[in-house]
């Protein structure tokens, strides 16, 4: 395993906290008007160095680090060497180092998971605030990859902090506006900002491209006025300032309401509450509780009746409920950014959904929303780390549940990626006969909670390719539709002969 490099700083004083080795990565897949390193874009070239030699580099400047020092990779784009940059980061993080990337967040994102649980800075280059600019200066269509890098990062295991950066180019980005927008697009992670940085454009690098022969896109640009330059920055930190203020008090009033909902709600005949704490003890999450402590627990938490249509939680809420659906449908999903809603799962009685954040302490990332009327119970985060946080049974089914919340994500990535329409509708069905699906003598019925387009949202179809294709499959014999909402699948076989 070999990464290959441009150069290494030892003493640097400014990519990262503290003093630190900083190791430049050879390779980018931008092409930036101002990169000072036209030379260093190509991915190889340059020296070979192994993680192991990394590791003994930063051995023998370990003492010029002190409390806040240590390791910082840069570039070039450092992410484009993921298997090299995990496997450096794995071996300096069993011996104790502090890591930083220095990166524009585009990269190999197979090594994501990887990397980013190892990092405790993350310097995130904001290269340009809309798609057009960033094309602009990139040479490169990847401004979509680069806003979802921004919302996946704490999904990825991401917890460290971040550095935001933008270079200001004279009459491209030094005014107001463009600082907002600046702002606007680090909401994602702005619990995560640490500091907020303007460097002023200089054309120091403009002689190297004369002495490669390379033509230079900012001939003729002066380079920015270093005073504007700090105003403009001092102006970002204060948006920036303002808009977290703003975004913790949404947070607050998001809290509220959602307590209120559920309160406002609660179960409050006693008989039903009866019914609910009996069957309460057989779902798998609330077995375990000592019985010494079932009163406590079930005084704590609430029980709501929620009705179809009702938002349960929302992307960004606290991670301060967990939820258990004890009847009812819930749908799992998420707005993409070109405003199409992706649903990732139905959850339906004895499932659970948000013990994952209650865990690790991430907002929600999805929106929950009931699809039919629902019996919901949310378990506060002070009551999960009193009376579960300490069940290795608990801890297992959270950790059981996400693990295949991954596995079913990924098969989703896989299916949207690789498949046509009749595959998806036949994988989709498949999945629901899986979930739902009840045998009878015409065949294997599902009850669907979801109307057409929610089904299409569910397979990474339109609505009228979906109606379309389950009539197909009508006439194909494969199954038979009763009305909008049952399904009875006649032809398993023919099903999954598209899928296997
Ligand atoms: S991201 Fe950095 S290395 Fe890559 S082209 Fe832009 S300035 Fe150059």
């Amino acid at each position: 395993m070999r990464g290959y490099l441009q150069s290494i700083e030892t003493m640097g004083l400014v990519d990262g906290p503290g003093t630190r080795t900083i190791f430049f990565m050879q390779g980018c897949p931008l092409r930036c008007a101002y990169c000072h390193n036209p030379d260093a874009i190509r991915l190889q070239g340059g020296r070979e160095i192994t993680p192991a030699e990394v590791l003994e580099i930063a051995r023998r400047y370990r003492s010029y680090y002190g409390e806040d020092g240590g390791v910082t990779f840069s570039g070039g784009e450092p992410l484009l060497q993921g298997e090299f940059l995990h496997k450096s980061l794995e071996l300096l993080k069993q011996e104790g180092y502090n890591t930083c990337i220095d990166t524009s967040g585009i990269g190999n994102r197979a090594f994501f998971p990887d990397i980013f649980p190892l990092v405790d800075t993350l310097i995130i280059d904001v290269k340009a605030f809309d798609q057009e600019s960033f094309a602009n200066l990139t040479l490169t269509k990847g401004f979509g990859e680069y806003l979802d890098f921004l919302a996946s990062l704490e999904n990825y295991g991401f917890q460290g902090q971040v550095w935001a950066r933008h270079v200001m180019v004279p009459g491209w980005t030094d005014n107001e506006q463009s600082m907002r927008d600046f702002v606007r697009i680090l909401r994602p992670i702005c619990h995560r900002i640490d500091r907020i940085e303007i460097l002023p454009y200089h054309t120091a690098g403009v002689e190297k491209y004369r002495k490669l022969g390379m033509s230079y896109r900012l001939e003729g640009v002066e380079p920015m006025d270093k005073d504007r330059a700090k105003e403009l920055e001092i102006y970002a930190n204060k948006v920036f300032a303002e808009d977290l203020q703003q975004e913790r008090k949404k947070a607050q009033a998001r809290s509220e309401e959602k307590y209120k909902i559920l309160r406002d709600r609660q179960v409050v005949s006693k008989q039903e509450q009866a019914e609910m704490f009996a069957s309460l003890r057989e779902l798998p999450l609330l077995r375990e509780v000592a019985e010494g402590d079932v009163e406590a627990v079930l005084d704590e938490i609430i029980l709501s009746n929620i009705k179809a249509g009702d938002y349960i939680f929302r992307t960004g809420d606290a991670p301060d409920l967990m939820y258990l659906i004890y009847q009812g449908e819930m749908k799992i999903f998420y707005n993409t950014i070109d405003g199409e809603e992706q649903i990732f799962y139905i959850y339906r009685d004895g499932d659970f959904v948000g013990g994952l954040n209650l865990l690790v302490e991430t907002p929600y990332r999805y929106v929950g929303q009931a699809l039919t009327d629902c019996r919901i119970i949310a378990i506060p985060k002070a009551t999960f780390d009193k009376y579960f946080y300490d069940s290795s049974v608990v801890l297992r089914s959270v950790l059981t549940k996400s693990f295949d919340r991954i596995r079913w994500a990924e098969e989703l990535i896989q299916r949207l990626a690789t498949s046509n329409a009749s595959m998806k509708t036949a994988g989709l069905l498949l999945k629901l006969v899986k979930r739902i699906g009840v045998e009878t003598e015409e065949g294997i019925r599902l009850e669907l909670s979801m109307n057409r387009e929610e089904l299409g949202n569910y397979s990474g179809l339109r609505r009228e390719t979906i109606t379309r294709k389950l009539g197909q499959f009508k006439d194909l014999g494969y199954i038979d539709l009763v009305g909008n909402k049952v399904i009875i699948v006649k032809d398993l076989e023919a099903l999954e002969a598209y899928v296997l």
